[in-house]
């Protein structure tokens, strides 16, 4: 496992790579290469037989991703010494796995290549129904805004309407340092490092009865598991960010915009310490030439879309250059792939626009936890009930948003849309692309009450 620098791993174009998270010295369980992680010494190896090669998966006609044959075995030995679960990566969906079964008294390793605080790519609009884990959590984000309307911003129309209740917009330097902090408090073992490699009973040297894959949208380990969206050029999108402050009143609504632009759209979110955070999504067809020359692009759809023009006008750059990153695809993926339990993007990826990427990592983390608390004794069965439940919670939501895509990145057609001023599109869209609320807090009350001392610690 090899030991990175701190700070984030996304990249920031126009700018000398500065990144915008502090670097914070890596954990001292971060240093060694074969891994004290448990108090107790290591193999240095897995077993061959636990090695992903020795259990390849294959593809099933509907592209669900299926482990060929039965789960390799793993030495007894190997699995006395092994940690209960090790979770790759501490974003929203690994950070609130790991707080979960860490208060739940079960050893678990946090693994990630980044120190917190760190920035990433995101449009920083946490929706509303990723409230009742935040305060299942006991997160405070009072500071971040409230946000209590979304205006969609159309060539010549715009649309607003209400949430049932206040989002909040709050950068990832703030919130996903929470919620890492979250998990180290209630036990977690932070592990700063680049993973290379991954199986059902181990992250590289690290060895887990369960291991959770939560890298996010796009990693090596999608390619080395064979998973079949990396293939996919169809559907590829890039994001962009970059804080703002916006030369306007103090005070005022918070409110979430989107603007439409060809084969892409922007959203504008207002953040803690007064900022804006103006993030977009675009499908790779626009970009060529370019060679991740953000500033050119934001150009390019200044010049299209006066709307674009204004909005960029008034709002003078808070941070260096902009953040992009990996490619984002908008395929189907399965929650386990070769026995790895998968959480947030990695199990799913809702489309940027509704704002729930965030709120569906921390709620996926929720719906897995009491499957990954099975697959200690149970791993076949649990991966089974895991995958139906996955599929039930996430699916809907995941196709409707790329529906609603389809319309945002369609300035024409968004205008002819919003000629129809349905009151009811708004709480159409909420509806179809997001939890309840009292969905999730069900599932949070019921995780609390499984626990044998149910207060947080
Ligand atoms: C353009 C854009 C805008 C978006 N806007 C919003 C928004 O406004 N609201 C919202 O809710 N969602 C938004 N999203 C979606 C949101 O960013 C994701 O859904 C969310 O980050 C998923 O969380 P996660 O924990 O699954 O993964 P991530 O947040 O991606 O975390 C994965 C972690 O894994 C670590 N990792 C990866 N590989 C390795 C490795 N080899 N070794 C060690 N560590 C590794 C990474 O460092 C990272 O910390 C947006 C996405 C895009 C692309």
């Amino acid at each position: 496992m090899e030991v990175e620098r701190a700070g984030s791993s996304e990249q920031r174009a126009g700018s000398s790579e500065q990144r915008a998270g502090a670097s914070a010295p890596c954990s001292p369980l971060a240093a060694p290469r074969s891994l004290d992680v448990a108090g107790i010494e290591q193999q240095a190896g897995p077993p061959a037989s636990c090695s992903p090669l020795a259990a390849p998966c294959s593809l099933d006609v509907a592209g669900i991703e299926q482990r060929a044959g039965p789960p390799a075995p793993c030495s007894p030995l190997a699995a006395r010494r092994s940690l209960d679960v090790a979770i790759l990566g501490a974003g929203p969906a690994g950070s609130t796995l790991a707080a979960l079964l860490a208060q739940l008294g079960l050893s678990v390793a946090l693994i990630d290549r980044d120190a917190f605080p760190r920035d990433k790519l995101c449009g920083e609009f946490l929706s509303y129904d990723a409230m009742p884990v935040v305060e299942m959590l006991g997160l405070d984000l009072s500071a971040a805004p409230a946000i209590a309307r979304c205006r969609v911003v159309g060539r010549h129309r715009t649309y607003e309407f209400e949430f049932p209740r206040p989002a909040r917009g709050v950068s990832r330097l703030f919130l996903d340092d929470a919620l890492h902090r979250r998990a180290v408090a209630a036990g977690a073992r932070p592990i700063t490092a680049q993973a290379n490699s991954v199986a059902r009973d181990r992250v590289d040297d690290i060895r887990a009865r369960v291991v959770v894959g939560a890298w996010g949208r796009w990693g090596r380990f999608d390619q080395q598991l064979g998973r079949a969206f990396v293939r996919d050029r169809a559907h590829r999108h890039f994001g962009f960010k970059r804080h703002y402050s916006e030369r306007r009143a103090a005070g005022g609504e918070q409110v979430i915009e989107l603007y439409s632009f060809g084969a892409g759209y922007l959203g504008v979110s207002p953040i803690e310490g007064g900022l804006t955070n103006i993030c977009g999504l675009v499908h790779a067809s626009r970009l060529s030439g370019l060679k991740g020359r953000w500033d050119a692009f934001v150009d390019t759809i200044r010049a299209e879309e006066p709307r674009l023009e204004e909005l960029y006008a008034r709002h003078e750059p808070a941070q260096d250059g902009f953040l992009s990153s990996e490619p984002v695809i908008f395929r189907g993926r399965s929650p386990v792939v070769c026995g790895i339990f998968m959480i947030g993007d990695a199990s799913g990826i809702v489309d940027p626009l509704t704002g729930n990427g965030m709120a569906m990592a921390m709620q996926s983390a929720l719906v897995a936890a009491p499957y990954v608390v099975r697959a200690l004794d149970a791993p076949d069965e649990a991966a089974r009930e895991y995958t139906a439940r996955h599929a039930k919670f996430f699916a809907p939501r995941i196709a409707w948003s790329r529906r609603v895509a389809f319309l945002l990145s369609r300035p024409g057609l968004l205008d002819a849309a919003m000629r129809l001023r349905s009151r009811a599109a708004g709480p159409f869209f909420l509806r179809h692309t997001r939890a309840e609320p009292d969905d999730v807090r069900i599932l949070a009350d019921a995780w609390t009450a499984s626990r044998p001392n149910s207060t947080t610690s």
